[in-house]
């Protein structure tokens, strides 16, 4: 059965239990503290179990990507050494919100595996929670087992631990007991040596688990105990190339027509088989793998960048590349070139990697490109390092160098060291490493406390859209403390005119008074699995009273002016660019917005000025808002809005117009484009291959810099004197620069002549050796033309330069080669010694040396000393 059809008729065996079918949800999450990546089915539908949002139907079915690379689950290094954990896999699932529970969900999994899949029910092993003796202490799930019994053998019944058996969402969190199901794909040889049941949860390669129920029916509170859950549900997750695995008939996910073609491609290009040699194939997966996370994770909007989500994309990115350049011999950039092959294949179940395909083959090989230039540096700085290395061991500090600075994986380093006959020092390595991780950790932990209900059920309203001040309760709060803001208050308010950061737009500030006249100041909001929660550096003193809540009005209208530009700014770009111009990114905040889109070259300077023209006379043009709100998403779709990708809509959307411009839309937007005054670009780049930024102002901040650069014109002016022609004026000051420049640097040619005239005269000879030490005050160059040219004029030389450059001290040694030769002597390791007397160091040649210190008092000394090594 093709990969395709073991999707759609999971799909097809849900919706025919009353499910509703749902598209994946985008795989970079956005609004969730805890998590970066959507790692299980589940991670969408946080919401749901939390209790804070109700589905339309309570019964859901999808196909979700997952990414397991960071965190909790983190199944990155495993991938490529076996054949069944990959970064980004599917996640097939079914979901029953306090609707059915473990006698539906198992007696559907059963019928699905062995009469609709016709799964052999003697390949299936099952496993139930044996309970735990912990603080939890917690009794087996005989529910589930006795259920089990009616479909299943019951020596296929295993009782597992906690570890396999309990299912968590976090350290906080709805949980449960689970059970799952697993496969034994041995040969029937291997089977009649070792019985399947003993290798059920024990990493074997063909014993592998397919398909994990979990039965939510217990909240785990912050101070650690359980408490069990008004509702109970349903969440399962089956490894869809697992899955495809079992159907095929082969052993390993890379065997299916999920990665087949993905792998064909690869061994047409790199010109290797797939299947004969370990070290290879790891390779050949490794790369089939990341090509798919980091493709789609481009697709949902998450680009490869230094830092958080992004960085994970790179890094997962970079070690496919590094597979590539080590094991597979490919120094130039190809992982791209996969691109199409996995379009063909996923693009008609996921079309935005079809859509964006273009963008994405970009972006993969500009950081294809720059990652192997990165490697090919790397290389020279280890080769510097061995062949100044005084002992077989390298320092783990050097490593850990090469892979923070210059990231150079480790394992590389190693390898190239081995090659060359050297090890370095490990736990060195791993120390500067843990403190590194450490640093990471402390700066973004966040410890919550349980929250405290003030008054319960009550949905919350928001109310934004149309006003800024309300009366307001405290439904709900808790302290939270992270290391980089300290101790917050987190508030819940019935209702609230806060707007919580989202679609760009920061989160509004402002306070809460109470009718005693105190004052809280709420400093951020955002919204915490579609709650919108306000942060307070205090805690009321009146909780149950009621609140006036004002949200900064100053902030929030600059803010607006802004969020209204944007979507001016990419209705001109879609107009003047070109509709390939898709939104990639955009941060609103109060004194400027910024706006990330696809787009292949430089806008220019013309096209920015067109830009400019075409927002601002919209805004001249005083176009109203026209919002709509809660309409359904094909209505707001045919009215002319877009989706954009990676971004997750509800069933009904609010859509935002402003004349011709019509956006999805969840900001807040000024009355009338008139209100924003004038738009201004200042600044246009590249963040990534084929993806360009735009900084712009609005409103007041375009007042402000256009008094700031008037300013400083009038400044300009008055230091070149009230030029009446102030850019001719400045360009005959540089033209006059370059005239002196040289001036001096032939004047100083001179006084090199005479000094050197002066120094031959001063040449001592000592033991047969010519020798001058003397401070001289030239640059360094100066020293090195000098010393060169009395070489050349006297034999047999020895000389030692000292200098005093604005406080730092300089040495300059300079020895004729048969001198050096003669006598052994070695200017690079007199200058190392001398360096000393500086506080200093340096090297050079044997024949000519250089060293550079911050003690110009030590020069004399130095010039003393030197002596020693002729006498
Ligand atoms: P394993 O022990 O094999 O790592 P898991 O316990 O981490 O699995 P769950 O978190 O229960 O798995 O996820 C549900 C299902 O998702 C699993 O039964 C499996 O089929 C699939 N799955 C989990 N991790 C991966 C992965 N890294 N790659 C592919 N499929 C996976
Ligand atoms: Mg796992």
């Amino acid at each position: 059965m093709k990969s395709q059809e073991v999707r759609s008729q999971f799909l097809e065996f849900f919706k025919s239990k009353q499910h509703d079918i749902v598209p994946s949800a985008p795989m970079v999450l956005k609004d969730d503290p805890t998590l970066m990546f959507v790692n299980s089915g589940m991670a969408p539908f946080k919401e749901y179990f939390l209790g804070n949002a109700q589905p339309k139907n309570n019964r859901i079915s999808d196909s979700q990507k997952c990414l397991r690379v960071s965190g909790k689950h983190n199944d990155l290094e495993e991938v490529g050494y076996d054949t069944y954990h990959h970064t980004l896999f599917e996640m097939l699932g079914n979901w029953s919100f306090g609707d059915y529970f473990k006698k539906e969900a198992i007696a559907w999994a059963w019928e699905l595996l062995t009469e609709v899949y016709k799964i052999d029910k003697d390949i299936l092993y099952v496993t139930v929670f044996e309970g735990s003796d912990d603080a939890d202490n917690l009794e087996m799930d005989t529910e589930a087992y006795d259920i089990w019994k009616q479909y299943i053998a019951e020596d296929r019944i295993l009782k597992g631990n906690k570890k396999d058996n309990f299912w968590e969402m976090g350290d906080q969190g709805p949980c449960g007991p689970c059970s799952e199901i697993h496969v034994d794909i041995r040969s029937a040889e291997e089977k009649a040596k070792v019985d399947g049941k003993s290798l059920v949860n024990m990493d074997h390669p063909q014993v592998v688990e397919i398909w994990n129920l979990v039965f939510m029916q217990y909240n785990r509170k912050a101070n650690g105990s359980l408490e069990n859950l008004p509702n109970k549900h349903i969440d399962t997750g089956m490894g869809f190339e697992r899955l495809c695995m079992v159907l095929q008939g082969v052993t390993s996910n890379y065997d299916t027509d999920v990665f087949t073609p993905l792998i064909r491609e690869i061994e047409t290009i790199t010109d290797k088989d797939y299947g004969k040699e370990e070290k290879i194939d790891v390779a050949i997966r490794v790369i089939s793998d990341h090509v798919r996370a980091v493709a789609f994770s481009i697709a949902d909007g998450q680009l490869p960048s230094n830092n958080g989500a992004g960085y994970v994309i790179r890094r997962i990115l970079r070690r496919a590349v590094r597979y590539g350049f080590t094991f597979l011999d490919k120094k130039e950039p190809f992982i791209y070139r996969l691109v199409d092959v996995l379009v063909k294949k996923m693009g008609v179940a996921f079309p935005e990697i079809k859509e964006q395909k273009q963008l994405i083959e970009n972006v993969i090989k500009e950081e294809e490109t720059s990652f192997l230039r990165t490697l090919e540096q790397g290389l020279v700085l280890l080769d510097r390092i061995v062949a100044t290395a005084s002992e077989k061991e390298i320092a783990g500090a050097k490593v850990f160098e090469l892979k923070d600075t210059y990231g150079f994986p480790e394992d590389l380093t190693e390898l190239i060291l081995k090659e060359k006959g050297f090890t370095y020092n490990k736990a060195a390595f791993q120390e500067k490493l843990a403190q590194q991780q450490d640093r990471g950790r402390e700066a973004s932990e966040l410890k919550s406390d349980d929250w405290t209900v003030l008054i319960e059920d009550e949905e919350q309203e928001f109310v934004g859209y149309d006003m800024l001040e309300a009366q307001v309760k405290i439904t709900r709060y808790r302290k939270v403390v992270s290391k980089k803001d300290g101790e917050l208050y987190q508030l819940v308010f019935n209702l609230t005119p806060f707007y919580a950061e989202g679609g760009g737009q920061v989160g509004d500030k402002g306070y809460l008074e109470d009718t005693h006249g105190d004052v809280i100041y709420i400093v951020d909001t955002k919204k915490e699995n579609n709650v919108i929660v306000h942060f307070a550096k205090d805690l009321p003193k009146h909780l149950n009273e009621k609140f006036k809540a004002t949200v900064d009005a100053k902030q929030r209208f600059r803010t607006e002016c802004n969020h209204t530009a944007t979507h001016l700014l990419h209705q001109a770009l879609r107009e003047i660019l070109g509709t390939h111009v898709e939104q990639k990114g955009s941060a609103v905040h109060s004194k400027y917005l910024r706006f990330d889109f696809s787009h292949f070259s430089k806008v220019t300077v013309d096209e920015l000025r067109e830009v400019e023209n075409f927002v601002n006379r919209r805004i001249d043009g005083k176009l109203p808002l026209q919002e709509k709100r809660n309409i359904p998403m094909q209505q707001a779709i045919d009215e002319g809005a877009m989706a954009l990708f990676g971004e997750k809509y509800g069933d009904t959307v609010r859509s935002v117009r402003f004349g011709q411009s019509i956006e999805l839309c969840g900001g807040t937007h000024v009355e009338n484009t008139g209100d924003i005054w004038h738009f201004k670009i200042v600044s246009e780049g590249a963040v990534a291959s084929g993806i360009r930024r735009i900084e712009a102002i609005t409103s007041d901040a375009v007042k402000d810099f256009y008094h700031e650069n008037n300013r400083t014109y009038f400044e300009m002016k008055d230091l070149l004197n009230n030029a009446k022609e102030p850019v001719k004026a400045l360009q005959s000051l540089q033209d006059e620069n370059v005239a002196l420049k040289k001036q001096i640097e032939g004047l100083l040619k001179d006084k090199a002549k005479n000094i050197k005239g002066d120094l031959k005269n001063e040449i001592e000879v000592i033991n047969g050796v010519n020798f001058l030490a003397k401070e001289v005050s030239l640059d360094a160059g100066g020293l090195k033309d000098l010393a060169f040219e009395l070489g050349g004029e006297v034999d047999n030389l020895f000389i030692l330069f000292g200098a005093n450059n604005d406080g730092k001290a300089l040495l300059t040694c300079y020895i004729s080669k048969d001198l050096a030769q003669e006598k052994q002597l070695n200017a690079g390791q007199i200058v190392r010694e001398l360096g000393k007397h500086i506080q200093g160091g340096g090297g050079g040649q044997p024949f000519f040396a250089t060293a550079g210190g911050k003690n110009p008092d030590g020069i004399t000394t130095a010039l003393e000393a030197v002596k020693d090594y002729i006498s």
